[in-house]
């Protein structure tokens, strides 16, 4: 005779083998979702894991590894959206994209957390970046007695693209912007240049490229001609709305000095060691500097008549002047840069005529600029970490 057990929850009912059933099918329960709420904590709280491990199918499942294992959308998937690689947005022009800070604002960043088919639009609606870069350090320590290796230097910069060319690639910069070297015989100074502006160029997170203007030959030096040159070949290269006018042995002090356009000229370099961590005069506007395409075009460029050292930055600031356009500058603490210490360039001696020229910017920089500009092109040469362009400026006439 089989022995009945007793009804669960009859008054005199003792716990039995019912009962025990169903506190081990709990207990199971509870193991199996202990288990898999293991199984998704160790996988990385990557919620695309979770339907796949318990069986559940999903939209791009049979084939998505590498999407399942957290890849990130930018990835080419098999089946799935492909992207066009980084250099494809950072080296060339980006006709109609609005360039205006707040172009983008209503963009969210890219997720991997989601399975769902990216379309190449979606994936390439980044952020803008803010306002002020959360990457900056403040004062750095900036010396020259190191040597300078190119090779390793791109290589601790992976991301810089051939030619010297960057693009921020967690946000979109509205400030992409040309820096223009005027060159020759200073590669020593290059190497210290590019070792300590690549850094802090990307921290800026600007939209960048590196563009160092050579004067060929033994005539006398034309830094104002070279920096027009570099202006108009640039443009050849990509979109730029924000044009830095830099001397090669200049290096900023704090990266808050921001290498970028304001709503005014900008004068970068405003407490130079040389001259004592302050600004020589007023007026001066020489060193480092940057302007907007249309205030480099409203002042039709600069000079292209100062031949040998001195007064070009004047006149470039009596321009600004006379189109009604005031200087912006960083305080004098942002705003320390260090020289590198040199003797004076053959060829470069002071230009007995800077007097007189500067007293007449006003009648002269409408028909001496970009709109009387004349030179030849010898090389273009891409490197890793700038491009070189080694121009024919003429002689003085
Ligand atoms: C020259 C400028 C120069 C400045 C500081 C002035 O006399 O005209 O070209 O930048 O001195 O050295």
């Amino acid at each position: 005779m089989r022995f009945r057990e007793p009804l669960l929850g009859g008054s005199a009912a003792m716990p039995g083998a019912s009962l025990q059933r169903a506190c081990r099918l709990l207990v199971a329960v509870c193991a199996l979702h202990l288990g898999v709420t293991l199984v998704y904590y160790l996988a990385g709280r990557d919620l695309s894991r979770l339907p796949r491990l318990v069986g559940v199918p999903t939209p791009v499942q049979g084939g998505s590894s590498a999407a399942a294992s957290g890849q990130p959308t930018g990835e080419p998937r098999p089946g799935g959206a492909r992207l066009p690689p980084p250099s494809a947005t950072s080296t060339q022009p980006r006709p109609g994209r609005d360039s205006s800070p707040g172009a983008d604002s209503d963009a969210g960043p890219a997720s991997n957390l989601t399975l769902v088919p990216v379309s190449p639009t979606k994936a390439l609606s980044l952020p803008s970046c803010p306002e002020e870069s959360p990457l900056l350090v403040g004062p750095m320590l900036i010396e020259f007695n190191i040597p300078v290796d190119l090779e390793l230097l791109a290589k601790q910069n992976p991301e810089i693209k051939m030619g010297g060319r960057y693009t921020p690639k967690d946000c979109i910069s509205p400030h992409k912007v040309a820096i223009i070297i005027p060159f020759r015989n200073r590669q020593e100074h290059l190497k210290y240049w590019l070792y300590y502006l690549h850094p802090i160029l990307q921290r800026q997170q600007l939209d960048y490229g590196i563009y160092v203007i050579n004067q060929a030959g033994d005539s006398m030096f034309n830094r104002a001609k070279l920096l027009n040159i570099g202006f108009q070949e640039a443009l050849k290269d990509y979109d730029y709305n924000c044009f830095v006018f830099s001397d090669v042995d200049l290096i900023p002090m704090d990266d808050h000095n921001a290498y970028r356009c304001f709503s005014q000229p900008r004068h970068i370099s405003v407490a130079m060691d040389k001259f004592g961590f302050s600004l020589p005069y007023v007026q001066y506007f020489g060193g480092v500097s940057a302007l907007s395409k249309q205030q480099f075009l409203a002042i039709n460029g600069f000079p292209n008549n100062y031949w040998g050292w001195g007064g070009e930055d004047d006149d470039i600031f009596n321009r600004l002047v006379f189109k009604g356009m005031s200087i912006s500058r960083p305080n004098a603490v942002v705003g320390r840069c260090r020289m590198i210490r040199h003797s004076r360039d053959k060829k470069n001696e002071p230009n007995p005529q800077r007097f007189s020229r500067i007293a007449h910017t006003k009648e002269t920089m409408h028909s001496d600029g970009l709109n009387s500009l004349t030179y030849q092109v010898l090389d273009i040469e891409r490197y890793q970490l700038y491009t070189k362009i080694t121009v024919d400026v003429g002689t003085t006439s």
